[in-house]
């Protein structure tokens, strides 16, 4: 399929919005293939329709707190501090945590140098998933052909325009967030936060005082230094990309390099993705991993395994060659790097206030959210616990309520579900049957998995939609462990299964249900031959064959 690649202007999208919006996507809409200018998102300007005038301690009164603050009060009950709160970040886990403090009677000011919403609404989850279901359509026009539709044989692709709506319905998104923000009485101030000590804070050189600090600021892309490496970007700046690439290298084995190279190749880039492992995806079940090995490269990516980069050099046409670390050669329009993560709190002055990290910079706390400096919390990515948007939230709602509302309470890490946007999907909750054998041992551990053509895919006998269906059960309690599935909608299809597993569903339990049919999941009901009984069934055909 034919990739076009860009001019077209997005004066039709702008001219529907308000002037700040237009300025601000004229803004984002600016794409530099080095990583050096890029994440300046929408951040809410003063005179922008995101800024919002602070409507203090609305909801402040009759709280009552886990951490008295009645030591931080004076005799007339007014506390010493600017603010009960002041959280750091108005990401995923900032924002939970802000918002439900406020609920519960706190004073709470939140600090913001990006855009609200954070990673997951700006360059994360939100504007990855509507480039995901954007990149489906290629191959559901051509599967339409076979369902009897006439399509286009060459549909093309106006990446501008899927740009400007994305950075729009984004745009709305800060909006949200920030009215969230202020329905909940909570002060935001605009730029970056450092830390000055147990207490205080400075946003802009302007000095804050508050009883307790949340430190909620995420995580930022982790590029290794080699020769041509400011020639590369990542995810950030992947979702600002003015042009669609024709040819794309993504180096990386982890979700989000995964999802990227699902997304550019359906859009109808030339996907290289390399990995330096033997297989991408490392502590996914490896079957699953397998799996969508296979259904990606029968698609037409070219996914390399045990293979690195040694360098980068920008060509005179603006393309890039890649050198590998076997001397071999890779040409391609854009480089992208997606090898992970670390926590963003080189600049936030921890040390001044005597906050200890760990070996990645990650804020180490306790089951509470809590550091070694009592009056110091830190809840999401930054923490590198499970980096996650509805873990995010979960930590700062489960601190909101355990300071602001006498209910001491910690997220449950067992069983979270979670997808990965391949196409493929995954869906993934539980132990993977590595873990299930490490945990339990081989001779307590049953799989029951099967891999088919799903009925939607028998009349379009496209290549790459296979899926894959597992069941991880411990044998002594017929518990079911895991469950692993490769599928379209195996993120939709997941969620239930997490709800299963949490309710210590045994896999008997799973065989009484009866199943929707015609589905691929009703296969998670029906897997009644475990792999060992597989295994023994086909030992002794084989022995019986020998003695015939
Ligand atoms: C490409 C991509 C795809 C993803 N897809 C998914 C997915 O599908 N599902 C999922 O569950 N998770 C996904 N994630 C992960 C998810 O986005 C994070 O786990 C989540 O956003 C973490 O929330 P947080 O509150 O810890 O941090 P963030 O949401 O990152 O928020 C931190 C905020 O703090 C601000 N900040 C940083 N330093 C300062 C400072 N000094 N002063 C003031 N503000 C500061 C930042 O600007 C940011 O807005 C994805 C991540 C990426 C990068």
């Amino acid at each position: 399929m034919a990739s076009t690649s860009a001019f077209v202007s997005i004066a039709p999208v702008l001219a529907k919005q308000p002037l700040g919006r237009a300025s601000s996507m004229l803004r984002t809409s600016v794409f530099t293939p080095t990583r050096a200018a890029s994440f300046s998102l929408h951040a809410p300007a003063p005179a922008s329709p995101l800024s919002w005038a602070p409507q203090r301690g609305a909801a402040r009164h009759g709280a009552r707190r886990w951490v008295t603050t009645m030591a931080a009060a004076d005799a007339n009950g007014s506390s010493k501090y600017d603010y009960d709160l002041f959280v750091i970040g108005a990401g995923s886990g900032g924002v939970r945590a802000s918002r439900i403090a406020a609920g519960h009677g706190a004073r709470v000011a939140v600090a913001e140098l990006a855009a609200l919403g954070g990673t997951c609404v700006n360059v994360g989850c939100v504007p990855k998933k509507l480039f995901s279901y954007g990149s489906h359509y290629a191959h559901d026009f051509a599967d339409a052909a076979k369902y009897g539709w006439s399509v286009p044989e060459v549909p093309t692709v106006d990446w501008p325009t899927l740009i400007a709506n994305k950075n729009a319905e984004i745009l709305r998104l800060n909006g949200i967030y920030g009215r969230m923000l202020e329905n909940a009485g909570v002060e935001l101030k605009v730029g970056a936060a450092t830390l000055t000590g147990p207490h205080s804070v400075e946003v802009n050189g302007v000095a804050h005082t508050a009883e307790t600090i949340l430190v909620a600021v995420g995580g930022e892309p982790f590029v290794p230094t080699f020769p041509g490496s400011e020639h590369v970007i990542t995810s950030n700046e992947a979702f600002f990309l003015e042009s669609l690439p024709r040819r794309v290298l993504i180096a990386g084995g982890g979700y989000i390099a995964v999802e990227f190279a699902c997304i550019f190749h359906g859009y109808g880039s030339q996907v290289t993705q390399l990995y330096r492992g033997d297989l991408f995806l490392r502590g996914f079940d490896r079957d699953v991993r397998t799996h969508l090995a296979g259904e990606m490269t029968d698609r037409g990516i070219d996914v390399r395994f045990n293979t690195d980069v040694q360098s980068v050099e920008k060509n005179a046409d603006g393309s890039f060659t890649t050198t590998l670390k076997d001397g071999s050669t890779v040409e391609t329009d854009v480089v992208m790097f997606a090898t992970g993560r670390k926590p963003m709190t080189s600049k936030l002055g921890l040390e001044a206030a005597g906050v200890k990290t760990g070996k990645s910079g990650e804020i180490l706390v306790d089951d509470f959210s809590q550091t070694n400096v009592p009056s110091i919390y830190a809840v999401g990515d930054v923490t590198d616990r499970v980096a996650l948007t509805p873990v995010a939230i979960a930590e700062g709602h489960c601190f909101a309520d355990t300071l602001y509302n006498n209910t001491p309470r910690s997220p449950n890490y067992e069983y979270i579900p979670s997808a990965v946007f391949s196409q493929p999907a995954i869906g993934t909750c539980g132990l993977s049957e590595e873990q299930a054998v490490e945990k339990f041992g081989a001779d307590d551990v049953d799989v029951f998995k099967s891999a088919f053509r799903p009925l939607k895919h028998t009349l379009t006998q496209r290549p790459g939609e296979r899926e894959l269906m597992k069941l991880v059960v411990r044998r002594s309690t017929d518990v079911v462990v895991g469950v692993h599935v490769v599928q379209s909608a195996a993120g939709e299809l997941i969620q239930l299964a997490g709800v299963a597993l949490k309710a210590g569903a045994t896999k008997k339990l799973f065989d009484s249900t009866i199943g929707v049919h015609p589905t691929s999941a009703e296969e998670l009901v029906t897997l009644r031959q475990s792999e060992r009984a597989k295994a023994e069934a086909a030992a002794a055909a084989e022995a019986e064959k020998a003695t015939a």
